[in-house]
Protein backbone atom coordinates (compact mmCIF):
# COMPACT_ATOMS: atom_id res chain seq x y z
CA UNK A 1 0.00 0.00 0.00
CA UNK A 2 1.36 3.48 -1.05
CA UNK A 3 1.69 6.22 1.93
CA UNK A 4 -1.41 8.15 1.82
CA UNK A 5 -3.24 10.94 3.65
CA UNK A 6 -7.17 10.78 4.21
CA UNK A 7 -9.56 13.66 5.31
CA UNK A 8 -12.88 14.15 3.90
CA UNK A 9 -14.31 17.13 5.61
CA UNK A 10 -18.07 17.05 4.13
CA UNK A 11 -20.85 16.06 6.31
CA UNK A 12 -23.32 14.12 4.58
CA UNK A 13 -27.22 14.35 5.73
CA UNK A 14 -28.98 11.56 4.17
CA UNK A 15 -32.49 10.46 3.89
CA UNK A 16 -35.74 11.34 2.61
CA UNK A 17 -37.17 14.48 4.40
CA UNK A 18 -34.07 16.19 5.07
CA UNK A 19 -34.06 19.26 3.14
CA UNK A 20 -35.25 21.33 5.60
CA UNK A 21 -31.99 20.59 7.78
CA UNK A 22 -30.87 23.34 5.94
CA UNK A 23 -32.13 25.90 8.59
CA UNK A 24 -29.69 24.47 10.82
CA UNK A 25 -26.67 23.71 8.43
CA UNK A 26 -26.66 26.94 7.13
CA UNK A 27 -25.67 29.69 9.29
CA UNK A 28 -28.73 32.41 10.16
CA UNK A 29 -26.19 35.54 9.30
CA UNK A 30 -25.46 33.67 5.97
CA UNK A 31 -26.15 35.72 2.40
CA UNK A 32 -26.99 33.02 0.23
CA UNK A 33 -26.61 32.41 -3.32
CA UNK A 34 -28.62 29.21 -4.41
CA UNK A 35 -26.83 28.07 -8.03
CA UNK A 36 -29.13 25.89 -10.33
CA UNK A 37 -29.41 24.11 -13.84
CA UNK A 38 -32.39 24.25 -16.33
CA UNK A 39 -36.13 23.76 -14.64
CA UNK A 40 -35.69 20.49 -13.38
CA UNK A 41 -35.21 21.89 -9.72
CA UNK A 42 -37.62 24.18 -10.22
CA UNK A 43 -40.41 21.93 -11.34
CA UNK A 44 -39.37 18.90 -8.98
CA UNK A 45 -40.59 21.37 -5.91
CA UNK A 46 -36.80 21.45 -4.67
CA UNK A 47 -35.96 24.91 -5.12
CA UNK A 48 -39.62 25.87 -3.39
CA UNK A 49 -38.39 23.66 -0.32
CA UNK A 50 -34.88 25.27 -0.31
CA UNK A 51 -36.21 28.66 -0.32
CA UNK A 52 -38.56 27.88 2.39
CA UNK A 53 -36.28 26.06 4.33
CA UNK A 54 -33.72 29.28 4.42
CA UNK A 55 -36.76 31.28 5.76
CA UNK A 56 -35.62 35.02 6.28
CA UNK A 57 -31.81 34.79 5.18
CA UNK A 58 -30.88 37.24 2.99
CA UNK A 59 -30.48 35.34 -0.75
CA UNK A 60 -30.24 35.45 -4.30
CA UNK A 61 -30.48 33.09 -7.10
CA UNK A 62 -28.43 32.05 -10.20
CA UNK A 63 -29.89 29.31 -12.63
CA UNK A 64 -29.10 28.77 -15.86
CA UNK A 65 -26.10 26.37 -15.12
CA UNK A 66 -25.46 24.41 -18.31
CA UNK A 67 -24.77 20.47 -18.40
CA UNK A 68 -20.77 19.97 -18.55
CA UNK A 69 -21.22 23.85 -17.01
CA UNK A 70 -19.48 26.79 -19.00
CA UNK A 71 -16.59 29.00 -17.79
CA UNK A 72 -18.51 31.78 -19.47
CA UNK A 73 -21.97 31.16 -17.57
CA UNK A 74 -19.81 30.67 -14.75
CA UNK A 75 -18.37 33.89 -14.40
CA UNK A 76 -21.90 35.42 -14.88
CA UNK A 77 -22.34 34.16 -11.28
CA UNK A 78 -18.82 35.14 -9.63
CA UNK A 79 -20.20 38.74 -11.08
CA UNK A 80 -23.52 38.47 -8.92
CA UNK A 81 -22.02 37.53 -5.72
CA UNK A 82 -18.97 39.72 -6.35
CA UNK A 83 -21.97 42.28 -6.66
CA UNK A 84 -24.45 41.38 -4.18
CA UNK A 85 -21.65 40.12 -1.12
CA UNK A 86 -22.88 37.17 -1.08
CA UNK A 87 -20.93 34.77 1.13
CA UNK A 88 -21.96 30.93 0.98
CA UNK A 89 -23.19 29.11 -2.12
CA UNK A 90 -25.90 26.74 -2.07
CA UNK A 91 -25.73 24.24 -5.45
CA UNK A 92 -29.12 22.59 -5.87
CA UNK A 93 -28.89 19.58 -8.49
CA UNK A 94 -25.94 17.02 -10.10
CA UNK A 95 -22.64 17.06 -10.75
CA UNK A 96 -22.82 20.29 -13.19
CA UNK A 97 -24.61 22.42 -10.63
CA UNK A 98 -21.83 21.13 -7.92
CA UNK A 99 -18.86 21.38 -10.25
CA UNK A 100 -19.86 25.17 -11.58
CA UNK A 101 -20.43 26.20 -7.66
CA UNK A 102 -17.18 25.55 -6.11
CA UNK A 103 -15.97 26.98 -9.31
CA UNK A 104 -17.50 29.77 -8.29
CA UNK A 105 -16.47 29.70 -4.64
CA UNK A 106 -12.84 29.58 -5.75
CA UNK A 107 -12.81 32.30 -8.93
CA UNK A 108 -15.01 35.16 -6.50
CA UNK A 109 -12.18 35.82 -4.37
CA UNK A 110 -9.78 35.14 -6.66
CA UNK A 111 -8.12 38.19 -8.35
CA UNK A 112 -6.14 37.08 -11.39
CA UNK A 113 -8.13 35.89 -14.38
CA UNK A 114 -10.06 33.21 -13.20
CA UNK A 115 -9.31 30.53 -15.91
CA UNK A 116 -5.66 29.83 -14.22
CA UNK A 117 -7.80 28.06 -11.37
CA UNK A 118 -8.07 25.51 -14.13
CA UNK A 119 -4.39 25.58 -15.76
CA UNK A 120 -3.27 25.44 -12.67
CA UNK A 121 -5.21 22.25 -11.94
CA UNK A 122 -6.26 23.91 -8.67
CA UNK A 123 -2.85 24.92 -7.30
CA UNK A 124 -3.40 28.72 -7.67
CA UNK A 125 -6.41 28.63 -5.02
CA UNK A 126 -5.60 30.20 -1.60
CA UNK A 127 -9.49 30.64 -0.27
CA UNK A 128 -12.66 30.10 -1.64
CA UNK A 129 -16.38 31.02 -0.20
CA UNK A 130 -17.79 28.12 1.75
CA UNK A 131 -20.31 25.60 -0.61
CA UNK A 132 -22.78 23.34 0.23
CA UNK A 133 -25.52 21.31 -1.83
CA UNK A 134 -28.59 19.50 -2.33
CA UNK A 135 -27.74 16.42 -4.69
CA UNK A 136 -30.65 15.88 -7.32
CA UNK A 137 -28.73 13.33 -9.28
CA UNK A 138 -26.91 10.60 -8.28
CA UNK A 139 -23.16 10.15 -10.28
CA UNK A 140 -20.36 12.34 -10.27
CA UNK A 141 -19.00 12.54 -6.28
CA UNK A 142 -18.94 15.85 -6.54
CA UNK A 143 -21.27 15.71 -3.41
CA UNK A 144 -18.36 14.73 -1.44
CA UNK A 145 -15.01 15.90 -3.05
CA UNK A 146 -12.99 18.33 -3.95
CA UNK A 147 -12.46 18.32 -7.99
CA UNK A 148 -14.57 19.94 -10.28
CA UNK A 149 -15.02 20.17 -14.05
CA UNK A 150 -15.65 22.86 -16.25
CA UNK A 151 -15.82 23.63 -20.03
CA UNK A 152 -14.75 26.74 -22.13
CA UNK A 153 -16.95 26.96 -24.29
CA UNK A 154 -15.07 29.56 -26.90
CA UNK A 155 -12.25 27.08 -26.99
CA UNK A 156 -13.93 23.71 -26.29
CA UNK A 157 -11.35 23.03 -23.93
CA UNK A 158 -12.94 20.64 -21.12
CA UNK A 159 -10.57 20.76 -18.12
CA UNK A 160 -10.60 20.55 -14.39
CA UNK A 161 -9.43 21.35 -10.91
CA UNK A 162 -9.21 20.52 -7.54
CA UNK A 163 -8.33 21.89 -4.12
CA UNK A 164 -9.16 21.14 -0.98
CA UNK A 165 -10.55 24.45 -0.04
CA UNK A 166 -13.80 23.79 -2.16
CA UNK A 167 -15.11 20.64 -0.92
CA UNK A 168 -19.06 21.67 -0.19
CA UNK A 169 -19.56 21.94 3.72
CA UNK A 170 -22.32 19.82 3.59
CA UNK A 171 -24.53 18.13 1.57
CA UNK A 172 -28.00 16.74 1.81
CA UNK A 173 -28.87 13.34 -0.02
CA UNK A 174 -32.72 12.34 -0.34
CA UNK A 175 -32.83 9.59 -2.86
CA UNK A 176 -36.80 10.90 -3.21
CA UNK A 177 -34.74 13.82 -5.56
CA UNK A 178 -34.30 10.83 -7.89
CA UNK A 179 -37.73 10.28 -8.62
CA UNK A 180 -37.77 13.12 -11.79
CA UNK A 181 -34.52 11.76 -13.22
CA UNK A 182 -35.00 10.45 -16.78
CA UNK A 183 -33.85 6.90 -17.53
CA UNK A 184 -31.26 8.27 -19.93
CA UNK A 185 -29.87 10.36 -16.61
CA UNK A 186 -30.23 7.39 -13.86
CA UNK A 187 -28.15 4.91 -16.87
CA UNK A 188 -25.29 7.57 -17.24
CA UNK A 189 -24.93 7.73 -13.23
CA UNK A 190 -24.54 3.93 -13.14
CA UNK A 191 -22.14 4.24 -15.43
CA UNK A 192 -19.86 7.29 -13.99
CA UNK A 193 -19.98 5.37 -10.71
CA UNK A 194 -18.81 2.27 -12.21
CA UNK A 195 -15.88 3.63 -13.86
CA UNK A 196 -14.99 6.37 -11.18
CA UNK A 197 -14.27 2.93 -9.25
CA UNK A 198 -12.99 1.56 -12.26
CA UNK A 199 -9.97 4.35 -12.83
CA UNK A 200 -8.87 3.77 -9.29
CA UNK A 201 -9.28 -0.03 -8.92
CA UNK A 202 -8.20 -1.35 -12.23
CA UNK A 203 -4.84 -0.40 -12.29
CA UNK A 204 -2.06 -2.76 -10.69
CA UNK A 205 -2.22 -4.83 -7.44
CA UNK A 206 -0.74 -2.40 -4.94
CA UNK A 207 -1.36 -4.90 -1.40
CA UNK A 208 -4.13 -2.94 -0.67
CA UNK A 209 -6.66 -5.70 0.12
CA UNK A 210 -9.11 -3.20 2.20
CA UNK A 211 -9.74 -0.67 -0.54
CA UNK A 212 -9.87 -3.70 -3.27
CA UNK A 213 -12.80 -5.20 -1.47
CA UNK A 214 -14.66 -1.80 -1.05
CA UNK A 215 -14.27 -1.14 -5.21
CA UNK A 216 -15.47 -4.45 -5.54
CA UNK A 217 -18.08 -4.08 -3.69
CA UNK A 218 -19.34 -0.96 -5.12
CA UNK A 219 -19.52 -2.46 -8.49
CA UNK A 220 -21.40 -5.03 -7.32
CA UNK A 221 -23.74 -2.80 -6.12
CA UNK A 222 -23.87 -1.10 -9.06
CA UNK A 223 -24.25 -4.31 -11.16
CA UNK A 224 -27.04 -5.54 -9.02
CA UNK A 225 -29.35 -2.52 -9.10
CA UNK A 226 -28.43 -0.72 -11.91
CA UNK A 227 -31.00 -2.13 -14.25
CA UNK A 228 -33.09 -1.82 -11.67
CA UNK A 229 -33.15 1.39 -11.21
CA UNK A 230 -32.72 2.74 -14.92
CA UNK A 231 -35.71 -0.15 -15.93
CA UNK A 232 -37.80 -0.60 -13.02
CA UNK A 233 -40.42 1.92 -11.23
CA UNK A 234 -38.97 4.07 -9.29
CA UNK A 235 -38.16 2.48 -5.47
CA UNK A 236 -36.46 4.18 -2.52
CA UNK A 237 -33.88 1.47 -1.54
CA UNK A 238 -32.26 1.31 -5.11
CA UNK A 239 -32.27 4.96 -5.19
CA UNK A 240 -31.06 5.17 -2.13
CA UNK A 241 -28.36 2.23 -2.98
CA UNK A 242 -27.36 4.67 -6.37
CA UNK A 243 -27.14 7.33 -4.33
CA UNK A 244 -25.03 6.50 -1.74
CA UNK A 245 -22.58 4.10 -4.19
CA UNK A 246 -22.00 7.07 -6.56
CA UNK A 247 -20.88 9.18 -3.64
CA UNK A 248 -18.51 6.14 -1.99
CA UNK A 249 -17.14 5.72 -5.40
CA UNK A 250 -15.34 8.96 -5.46
CA UNK A 251 -15.23 10.45 -1.91
CA UNK A 252 -11.50 9.59 -1.67
CA UNK A 253 -11.89 6.38 0.39
CA UNK A 254 -10.95 3.70 -2.49
CA UNK A 255 -8.42 5.82 -3.48
CA UNK A 256 -6.23 5.87 -0.90
CA UNK A 257 -2.99 4.31 -1.09
CA UNK A 258 -3.81 3.02 -4.63
CA UNK A 259 -2.46 3.78 -8.14
CA UNK A 260 -5.03 5.96 -10.06
CA UNK A 261 -5.33 6.12 -14.10
CA UNK A 262 -8.13 8.63 -15.22
CA UNK A 263 -7.36 7.68 -18.56
CA UNK A 264 -11.02 6.86 -19.47
CA UNK A 265 -12.26 10.32 -18.05
CA UNK A 266 -9.81 12.01 -20.24
CA UNK A 267 -10.24 10.53 -23.68
CA UNK A 268 -13.86 10.79 -23.05
CA UNK A 269 -13.57 14.64 -22.33
CA UNK A 270 -12.79 15.28 -25.58
CA UNK A 271 -15.80 13.29 -26.83
CA UNK A 272 -18.06 16.01 -24.72
CA UNK A 273 -15.75 19.08 -25.64
CA UNK A 274 -16.09 18.73 -29.21
CA UNK A 275 -19.31 16.58 -29.89
CA UNK A 276 -21.66 17.35 -26.79
CA UNK A 277 -21.95 13.47 -25.56
CA UNK A 278 -22.91 13.08 -22.38
CA UNK A 279 -20.61 12.44 -19.66
CA UNK A 280 -21.24 8.74 -18.71
CA UNK A 281 -21.74 7.91 -22.30
CA UNK A 282 -18.16 9.15 -23.45
CA UNK A 283 -17.37 6.29 -20.46
CA UNK A 284 -19.28 3.80 -22.38
CA UNK A 285 -17.75 4.13 -25.28
CA UNK A 286 -13.61 4.82 -23.84
CA UNK A 287 -13.69 2.13 -21.08
CA UNK A 288 -13.90 -1.41 -23.03
CA UNK A 289 -11.46 -0.67 -25.79
CA UNK A 290 -8.86 0.71 -23.26
CA UNK A 291 -8.87 -1.93 -21.35
CA UNK A 292 -8.53 -4.52 -23.89
CA UNK A 293 -5.55 -2.20 -25.40
CA UNK A 294 -3.87 -2.13 -22.18
CA UNK A 295 -4.63 -5.57 -20.68
CA UNK A 296 -0.79 -6.54 -20.39
CA UNK A 297 -0.59 -4.10 -17.99
CA UNK A 298 -3.62 -4.61 -16.18
CA UNK A 299 -3.19 -7.90 -16.16
CA UNK A 300 -3.64 -9.33 -12.89
CA UNK A 301 -6.05 -6.75 -11.38
CA UNK A 302 -8.53 -7.62 -14.65
CA UNK A 303 -8.02 -11.25 -13.65
CA UNK A 304 -9.20 -10.51 -10.51
CA UNK A 305 -11.85 -8.33 -11.55
CA UNK A 306 -12.97 -10.93 -13.56
CA UNK A 307 -13.23 -13.38 -10.89
CA UNK A 308 -14.53 -11.51 -7.95
CA UNK A 309 -16.87 -9.42 -9.96
CA UNK A 310 -18.01 -11.17 -12.59
CA UNK A 311 -17.23 -14.72 -11.04
CA UNK A 312 -15.49 -15.77 -13.82
CA UNK A 313 -13.52 -18.98 -13.26
CA UNK A 314 -13.33 -21.35 -16.79
CA UNK A 315 -11.20 -20.57 -19.29
CA UNK A 316 -7.61 -19.49 -19.90
CA UNK A 317 -6.47 -16.41 -18.38
CA UNK A 318 -7.18 -14.65 -21.56
CA UNK A 319 -10.56 -15.78 -22.28
CA UNK A 320 -11.80 -15.01 -18.43
CA UNK A 321 -10.44 -11.19 -19.32
CA UNK A 322 -11.89 -10.78 -22.28
CA UNK A 323 -15.19 -12.21 -21.02
CA UNK A 324 -15.61 -9.49 -18.25
CA UNK A 325 -14.16 -6.72 -20.43
CA UNK A 326 -17.35 -8.07 -22.65
CA UNK A 327 -20.03 -8.26 -19.52
CA UNK A 328 -18.70 -4.45 -18.84
CA UNK A 329 -19.55 -3.50 -22.13
CA UNK A 330 -22.77 -5.71 -22.14
CA UNK A 331 -24.16 -4.15 -18.47
CA UNK A 332 -23.83 -0.44 -20.12
CA UNK A 333 -25.33 -1.40 -23.02
CA UNK A 334 -28.47 -3.09 -20.85
CA UNK A 335 -28.76 0.25 -18.93
CA UNK A 336 -29.44 1.85 -22.41
CA UNK A 337 -25.77 3.83 -22.85
CA UNK A 338 -24.11 2.71 -26.49
CA UNK A 339 -21.05 1.82 -26.39
CA UNK A 340 -19.60 2.14 -30.03
CA UNK A 341 -19.16 5.99 -31.57
CA UNK A 342 -21.16 4.67 -34.46
CA UNK A 343 -24.24 4.63 -32.15
CA UNK A 344 -23.75 8.53 -31.91
CA UNK A 345 -23.49 9.07 -35.20
CA UNK A 346 -19.66 9.66 -35.17
CA UNK A 347 -17.66 8.07 -37.42
CA UNK A 348 -13.60 7.66 -38.83
CA UNK A 349 -13.81 11.29 -39.53
CA UNK A 350 -13.71 12.54 -36.16
CA UNK A 351 -10.99 10.92 -34.61
CA UNK A 352 -7.95 13.41 -35.55
CA UNK A 353 -9.35 16.45 -34.27
CA UNK A 354 -10.42 14.36 -30.83
CA UNK A 355 -6.36 13.11 -30.71
CA UNK A 356 -5.14 16.79 -32.03
CA UNK A 357 -7.37 18.50 -29.10
CA UNK A 358 -5.96 16.14 -26.69
CA UNK A 359 -2.41 17.10 -27.69
CA UNK A 360 -3.20 20.51 -27.37
CA UNK A 361 -4.96 20.41 -23.50
CA UNK A 362 -1.31 18.77 -22.67
CA UNK A 363 -3.30 14.69 -22.09
CA UNK A 364 -0.11 13.12 -23.51
CA UNK A 365 1.50 10.61 -20.69
CA UNK A 366 -2.21 9.33 -19.33
CA UNK A 367 -2.86 6.53 -17.11
CA UNK A 368 -1.26 5.03 -13.92
CA UNK A 369 2.29 4.60 -15.69
CA UNK A 370 1.97 7.53 -17.92
CA UNK A 371 1.88 5.54 -20.82
CA UNK A 372 -1.62 6.49 -22.71
CA UNK A 373 -0.24 8.86 -25.24
CA UNK A 374 -2.20 10.28 -27.73
CA UNK A 375 -1.35 7.53 -30.34
CA UNK A 376 -2.46 5.35 -27.62
CA UNK A 377 -6.09 7.20 -27.37
CA UNK A 378 -6.12 7.16 -31.57
CA UNK A 379 -6.37 3.10 -31.08
CA UNK A 380 -9.13 3.39 -28.60
CA UNK A 381 -11.10 6.00 -30.80
CA UNK A 382 -10.79 3.58 -34.01
CA UNK A 383 -11.64 0.69 -31.54
CA UNK A 384 -14.58 2.43 -30.51
CA UNK A 385 -16.35 2.79 -33.80
P1 LIG B 1 -25.69 17.04 -14.86
O1 LIG B 1 -24.99 17.56 -16.06
O2 LIG B 1 -25.54 17.73 -13.56
O3 LIG B 1 -27.24 16.94 -15.19
C1 LIG B 1 -27.70 16.32 -16.36
C2 LIG B 1 -29.16 16.64 -16.61
O4 LIG B 1 -29.96 16.04 -15.59
C3 LIG B 1 -29.46 18.12 -16.60
O5 LIG B 1 -30.12 18.40 -17.81
C4 LIG B 1 -30.38 18.32 -15.40
O6 LIG B 1 -31.44 19.21 -15.67
C5 LIG B 1 -30.98 16.95 -15.21
N1 LIG B 1 -31.37 16.69 -13.82
C6 LIG B 1 -30.61 16.79 -12.69
N2 LIG B 1 -31.31 16.37 -11.62
C7 LIG B 1 -32.56 16.04 -12.07
C8 LIG B 1 -33.72 15.51 -11.44
N3 LIG B 1 -33.73 15.22 -10.13
N4 LIG B 1 -34.82 15.28 -12.22
C9 LIG B 1 -34.77 15.51 -13.57
N5 LIG B 1 -33.69 15.97 -14.22
C10 LIG B 1 -32.59 16.24 -13.47
O7 LIG B 1 -25.28 15.50 -14.72
P2 LIG B 1 -24.14 14.81 -13.87
O8 LIG B 1 -23.91 13.52 -14.56
O9 LIG B 1 -24.47 14.81 -12.43
O10 LIG B 1 -22.87 15.76 -14.06
C11 LIG B 1 -22.06 15.70 -15.20
C12 LIG B 1 -20.89 16.66 -15.05
O11 LIG B 1 -20.10 16.31 -13.91
C13 LIG B 1 -19.96 16.62 -16.25
O12 LIG B 1 -19.50 17.92 -16.56
C14 LIG B 1 -18.81 15.76 -15.75
O13 LIG B 1 -17.60 16.01 -16.45
C15 LIG B 1 -18.74 16.18 -14.32
N6 LIG B 1 -18.06 15.21 -13.41
C16 LIG B 1 -17.55 15.69 -12.25
C17 LIG B 1 -16.91 14.86 -11.36
C18 LIG B 1 -16.35 15.38 -10.08
O14 LIG B 1 -15.67 14.66 -9.36
N7 LIG B 1 -16.60 16.62 -9.72
C19 LIG B 1 -16.80 13.49 -11.63
C20 LIG B 1 -17.35 13.01 -12.82
C21 LIG B 1 -17.99 13.88 -13.70
P3 LIG B 1 -31.50 20.72 -15.11
O15 LIG B 1 -30.37 21.43 -15.73
O16 LIG B 1 -32.82 21.18 -15.57
O17 LIG B 1 -31.40 20.64 -13.61
FE1 LIG C 1 -17.04 10.94 -14.08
Amino acid sequence: MQNFEFQNPTRIVFGQGTVPSLDKLVPADARVLILYGGQSAERAGTLAEVRAALGPRVRSEFGGIEANPTFETLMRAVALVRAERLDFLLAVGGGSVIDGTKFVAAAAPYSGDAWAILESFGSVVQEALPLAAVLTLPATGSEMNPSAVVTRQTTHTKAFFASPKVYPQFSILDPTKTYTLPARQLANGVVDAFVHVMEQYLTYPAAALVQDRFAEGLLQTLIEIGPKVVNGPADYDSRATLMWSATMALNGLIATGVPQDWATHLVGHELTALHGLDHGCTLAVVLPPMLRLRRDNKRAKLLQFAERVWQLRDGTDDDRIEQAIQRTQDFFESLGVRTRLSGYGLGPEVIAPLVEALTAHGMTRLGEHGDVTPDQARLVYEAAL
